[in-house]
């Protein structure tokens, strides 16, 4: 990533080349609700498939699961969603922006516990109120502070309109449905410990701060993998798997190791035992990307208790029965999306003093794999020879055919949706059966024979 790019220059590309539009837009938007646009939604599309290679396809013992969004309240009851899953509110008194007090602090270099009571953080924010200001005004004049619950209510099956009636929640995190799906997949699969399950799909809350872009997003879709290990096992496992996640950031999706770091949670919720996230360097600075964390028995023994149901594990071959703590792995798609963005995204100088912004996506990863061009638009046969070609690589590849405007302009476009090769179609491929290969990195050209392109590409693809 080049050190000069804003969060800006990647809010005003996402638009302007159909990645990401703010939801509702014509309305004047939906604040944290955002859309992806014709080419994000490839990107995402990707980046899913690529994490659930790594982590499904290519282990034996990780097997997916799709459960829903909606649940039974008592799900959200057992797990302390409903009575603890909240955030500290507090409103500037100068321009009325709601903030979250815990992110005050910790832009002041201060940690907030979040078992802190609503006094307690009260406290901590009176006390260094000198190092506060708000974010918007700079103001440091603020209201008390008050919990905010997150998770999203809905009137799901509720046809009377008596808001007394439980309300129904829309997931606030997709691990939920792993936990009490866990029995059901051991009793129907051929799984034993350890194994992990994995899932991808939509969670929901109600975030205070909807900041940064696509970074904070009130509907956002998480990609998780939780795995079930024997208690004297945790510890291994769990330094295995923040091995395995790092080295997917560093050699799969080739990021700059300067770019990522560790970050050790200081106040860990009661029941971890451990738990660091790795987080990317992006525009704004350092922040969490992926959480790698050691959860204890915390979960399968709170949902036993309050469902009734055993969820305990026995061993088939020693017969030991106990129950399974759990290591997981949880990354967001958005967030995964907006690293990839801006490790990817390069604004360069060239030989004839233009300047040229190009996401250098890894193949994998890259929206359109491949432009073709005839080299005119007048010219029948160069269209034909172009079809021809694109028609039978768009089966294999996502493919764009562009005849518009002169091919300098049209890299420059290919640029800056990432993609990796265009291939234009002259007057010498009638005669000779060979393309010009332009390099989307080097911007380097190379004649290939037709009848080799699938092979050239193919290669990128391993
Ligand atoms: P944060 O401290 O940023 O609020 P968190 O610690 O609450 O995040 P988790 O509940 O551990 O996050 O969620 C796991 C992952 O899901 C995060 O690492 C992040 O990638 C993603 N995620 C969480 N909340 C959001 C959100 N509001 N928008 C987009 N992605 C999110």
């Amino acid at each position: 990533m080049d050190s000069k790019i804003t969060m800006e220059d990647i809010v005003s590309l996402s638009k302007r080349r159909g990645f990401v539009f703010s939801s509702s837009e014509i309305y004047g938007g939906f604040a944290a609700i955002y859309d992806f646009g014709p080419y994000g939604t490839e990107l995402a599309k990707n980046i899913r498939e690529l994490w659930w290679k790594t982590m499904v396809q290519e282990n034996d013992n990780i097997v997916g699961l799709d459960s829903s969004i909606f649940m039974s309240s008592k799900v959200w009851e057992a797990s302390g969603h409903v009575d603890g899953f909240s955030d500290p509110l507090a409103e500037c008194k100068k321009c009325h922006s709601r903030v979250r007090v815990d992110h005050l602090l910790e832009d002041a270099g201060i940690n907030a516990d979040e078992k802190m009571s609503d006094e307690e953080i009260n406290k901590l924010l009176k006390d260094n109120i000198d190092k506060i200001t708000c974010p918007k005004c700079l103001s440091n004049d603020f209201s008390e502070a008050k919990s905010f619950n997150l998770l999203v209510k809905s009137n799901l099956g509720n046809f009377t309109g008596n808001w007394n009636d439980e309300p129904t929640y829309l997931r606030g995190e997709t691990c939920q449905g792993i936990y009490v799906n866990f029995k059901n997949v051991l009793d129907s699969s051929r799984v034993k410990i350890p194994f992990g399950i994995a899932q991808i799909g939509k969670a929901f809350r109600n975030e205070i701060t909807a900041r940064q872009f696509i970074f904070r997003k009130r509907e956002f879709e998480q990609m998780e993998m939780q795995y079930f290990v024997h208690p004297d096992d945790a510890k291994k496992i769990y330094d295995v798997w923040k091995e395995k996640r790092w080295d997917f950031y560093i050699n799969i999706l080739g990021f700059n190791k300067k770019n990522l770091r560790w970050s050790e949670h200081e106040n860990l919720v009661f029941y971890a035992k451990e738990a660091w996230d790795i987080e990317y360097k992006f525009p704004f600075g350092f922040k969490e990307l992926e959480g790698i964390h050691n959860r204890s028995d915390h979960d399968l023994t709170t949902h036993s208790k309050h469902s009734g149901v055993k969820l305990a594990y026995r061993n088939p071959k020693t017969n030991e029965e106990f129950m399974p703590w759990i290591v997981e792995t949880s990354v967001g798609v958005d967030r995964m999306f907006l690293a990839v963005l801006t490790e990817a995204y390069h604004k360069e100088e060239l030989e004839d003093g233009k300047s040229r912004v190009v996401l250098k996506f890894p193949f994998k990863l890259a929206p359109v794999k491949v432009a073709i061009f005839p080299l005119m638009k007048n010219k029948e046969n160069l269209q034909n020879k172009a079809r021809e070609l694109y028609d039978k690589l768009k089966l294999k590849y996502v493919c764009e055919y562009d005849d518009n405007g002169n091919v300098g302009k049209r890299y420059r476009r290919q640029d800056e949706i990432g993609t990796p090769y265009c291939i234009t179609i002259d007057f010498d491929t009638l005669e000779d059966n060979s393309v010009t290969v332009r390099d989307r990195d080097t911007m380097k050209q190379q004649r290939i024979e037709i009848e080799r392109i699938d092979e050239f590409l193919n290669k990128k693809l391993n």
